[in-house]
């Protein structure tokens, strides 16, 4: 099929590379030139395990193009996904900017009909309006149809999950574009939902919210077992081999953060009071998210007292780990917490130091090497779970630190473990061997 997609972000790259991989002809567009530029060279402007060596096979196969100019992109597109991004605007309600201007575009360019599919998390209703922007641009005969088709990949693994994801979810009133996009996802043999358009909106936003209060629920009994005695992963696996509850979801921390669950759940938030439901649950769900990304802070002045001139390894930018994605993430709030506290700041990360970088510019030192960030450190707050990090031998931050004191917001070591070394060690809802 020839496919156009709008966005070349973390879910339109994706997407864009992945179908042209199932053999389909597709073109990205972009309106940001340089990153289009990079991806003509098959270069990525993001960090995805895999996504670089699909991307250049598939731009030599022919199959894959960029192009910054939508006309080339859309006139004769037999499918047009929209995959921009959609933020949160100050009151916590969704951007809808750039999925108005995509669709609006699209009106303006198409020249055959065609169907548009939103991957990106738009509030319920949205999909109607997109259909109205384009009708208003391009009124019948023309024929736009609309389908709701919101995407649930994880950055990190998000090739694999285009391939292997649990459901795909179509919402349409159009027979004949559910058929279509039926045929697109056929091989991938994985379960679709068809469903109308409100409903399949709805579906993305409730399933973030249920991942987000999953999180929030194992930190609010995290807390409880600090103070109790108990050992959260003890109670977590205990709990999780409950075919009601599951495993997944359910490792205590210092809270979710990236692009999605935080502008997600305050989004559905909004959603609900626009139609006078006041979502107390997933208000708590949020307050208990925002205390977690801070804990860290609370915890490191508990122990050492006053932060003022202590040296800090933060280790770990990324919000979670094989991304480079830092947005939302709690390493930028701890960081800012700890220059608050006159502290200085030595940040590891193996991929997201540039991302990191934009946000925190000099306000803090950079490197991607762990060692080199314990260099006689005070203190090292782990912030995401890296491989590299989970491996790293115990005896560097003895050997490295000023005094080995780890605050592990990710719960990387093994108490048993930490216990044959002699470092001061706080994690989350465990036993603090001190
Ligand atoms: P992103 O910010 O990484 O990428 C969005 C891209 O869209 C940017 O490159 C931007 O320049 C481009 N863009 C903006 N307006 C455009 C236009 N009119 N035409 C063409 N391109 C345009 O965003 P993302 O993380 O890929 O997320 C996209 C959407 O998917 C969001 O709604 C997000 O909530 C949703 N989503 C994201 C993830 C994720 O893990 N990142 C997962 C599921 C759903």
């Amino acid at each position: 099929m020839k496919i156009a997609v709008a966005g070349t972000g973390y879910v339109g790259l994706i997407t864009g590379v992945c179908l042209a991989e199932m053999g389909h002809r597709v073109i990205c567009t972009d309106i940001m030139e340089e990153k289009i530029q990079l991806l003509k060279t098959g270069r990525s402007p993001i960090f995805e395990p895999g996504l670089e060596q699909m991307l250049k096979n598939n731009l030599l196969s022919g199959r894959l193009a960029f192009t910054v100019n939508p006309k080339i992109a859309y006139k004769d597109a037999e499918i047009i996904f929209i995959a921009v991004g959609t933020p949160e605007n100050h009151d916590g309600t969704s951007n809808l900017d750039y999925v108005h201007a995509a669709a609006y575009s699209i009106g303006i360019c198409i020249e055959n009909d065609v169907i548009v599919c939103t991957k990106s998390t738009v509030p319920v209703g949205t999909n109607e309006k997109i259909k109205e922007i384009i009708q208003s641009v391009k009124p019948p005969p023309h024929q736009a149809e609309v389908v709701s088709n919101p995407e649930f990949l994880r950055e990190g693994s998000a090739i694999i999950d285009f391939f292997n994801g649990d459901r795909i979810i179509l919402g349409t009133n159009s027979k004949s574009a559910a058929a279509k996009l039926e045929e697109l996802y056929l091989p991938l043999k994985i379960p679709i939902i068809k469903t109308d358009m409100r409903s399949a909106e709805m579906i993305k936003y409730a399933s973030n919210a249920f991942l987000a209060a999953k999180i929030s629920f194992i930190n609010e009994i995290a807390a409880i077992c600090e103070k109790t005695g108990a050992n959260i992963e003890e109670v977590a696996y205990g709990i999780g081999k409950d075919k009601r509850i599951g495993p997944y979801f359910l490792q205590a921390g210092i809270g979710y953060g990236g692009s999605c669950f935080p502008k997600d759940t305050k989004a559905l938030v909004k959603l609900a009071g626009n139609v006078q439901h006041k979502f107390e649950l997933l208000e708590s769900v949020i307050k208990v998210n925002n205390r977690q990304q801070t804990l860290a802070v609370s915890l490191a002045k508990n122990i050492l007292g006053s932060l003022e001139g202590k040296r800090v390894a933060l280790l770990g930018l990324a919000f979670k780990p094989d991304t480079d994605d830092v947005r939302e993430a709690a390493s930028l709030m701890i960081a800012k917490r700890l220059l608050e506290n006159n502290a200085s700041v030595i940040a590891y990360d193996p991929a997201a130091v540039p991302n990191a970088r934009k946000v925190l510019r000099d306000a803090i030192e950079y490197t991607m090497n762990v060692q080199i960030a314990l260099e006689n450190a005070d203190l090292a707050i782990i912030a995401t779970e890296w491989e590299q990090i989970k491996h790293f031998p115990l005896e560097l931050y003895t050997e490295r630190m000023k005094s080995p004191v780890i605050i592990d917001g990710r719960n990387c070591y093994s108490l048993r473990d930490i216990s044959r070394h002699s470092i001061s060690y706080i994690s989350i809802g465990r036993p603090y061997i001190i």
